[in-house]
């Protein structure tokens, strides 16, 4: 854009465009996350290295844009958060997850689903009571789902969220993950005190395990935190058969990577899953 002198304001197409697209974006991730129209569910597999076997996914959410085709969270979930949509968008997660659980059930498929919280969704409103409410017209119990918050959402009110993951878990049923572990600052601490159940390693430390003698050391370390306090250690971002191998070998219990399966219709997962008959 050309902008002229003088200190006055002109016309500046580009800058125009740049405030129309996110204005335009926020008009209509609104109408999708009301109206669920446009919104999908991906689900990746995660595989327990001791049994060999996929025992569950992670949903994660795709939008089909009108105009830019298929768009990753990472072009949006930033914005849903701060225009507040992400508590709609994440409820509506949760909804489709659920029902997603109770039509693999139906068929015999019992596949534990783990879903994303952003900490706004976990702190505001009344996820415990959604949740509950959601498992108990579903006929769910326990619910078969993990809820998978980052450090970042516990840390902010660390006596809040624990107060809420309680009764996840007291009321439905729901097992607890902290996503991302070893990106964020989270104080030993209140991770003993925390009710959780899995912690996953980052994929920044998984990725080049294999050449990267200090990242594999970051990891090992991290399962044997885990393990110290009880919790199940889950690898994400085991893009090779060698990592997979180290991991078994440090005593890892689960993982997820492109490597054992990418993010697929709900379709296509059960296609995966049972073809490597888990
Ligand atoms: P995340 O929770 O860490 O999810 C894992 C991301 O890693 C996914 O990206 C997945 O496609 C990608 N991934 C999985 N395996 C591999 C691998 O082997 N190599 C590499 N390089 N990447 C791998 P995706 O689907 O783009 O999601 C990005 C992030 O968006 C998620 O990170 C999560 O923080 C957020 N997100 C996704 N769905 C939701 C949701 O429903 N609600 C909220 N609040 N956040 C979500
Ligand atoms: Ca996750
Ligand atoms: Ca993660
Ligand atoms: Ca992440």
């Amino acid at each position: 854009a050309k902008r002229s002198g003088g200190g006055s304001t002109f016309y500046t197409p580009e800058l125009d465009d740049t405030l129309l697209s996110r204005a335009t974006l926020i008009a209509q991730l609104r109408r999708a996350v009301e109206e669920g129209d446009g919104l999908d569910l991906a689900f990746q597999p995660k595989f327990d290295l001791r049994s060999r076997r996929f025992f569950g996914v992670e949903a994660l959410i795709r939008w089909r844009h009108p105009a830019h085709n298929l768009l990753l969270p990472d072009r949006f979930i930033t914005l849903a958060e701060e225009t507040g949509l992400i508590t709609s968008l994440d409820r509506w997660v949760l909804r489709q997850a659920a029902s997603q659980r109770r039509r693999w059930l139906a068929r015999g498929v019992d596949l534990d689903i783990a879903l994303n919280v952003s900490p706004h969704s976990l702190l505001e409103g009344d996820l415990a009571g959604d949740v509950a409410g959601l498992v108990r017209e579903l006929g769910l119990m326990p619910a078969g789902l993990t809820i998978e918050v980052t450090e970042g959402a516990l840390m902010r009110d660390p006596e809040r969220a624990a107060e809420v993951l309680r009764r996840l878990r007291d009321e439905s049923g729901i097992r607890v993950a902290i996503d991302d572990f070893g990106t964020g600052y989270s104080s030993l601490a209140y991770l003993k005190r925390l009710p959780v159940d899995e912690v996953k390693i980052d994929r920044v430390f998984v990725k080049d395990m294999v050449a990267e003698p200090r990242d594999a050391s970051i990891v090992r370390t991290i399962i044997e935190l885990g393990h110290n306090l009880g919790l199940a250690v889950v690898a994400e971002g085991v893009e090779h058969a060698e990592a997979l191998d180290r991991l078994s070998a440090m005593g890892c219990d689960q993982a997820q990577g492109f490597h054992l399966g990418r993010p697929s219709p709900a379709s296509m997962l059960v296609e995966l899953v049972e073809g490597a008959g888990g």
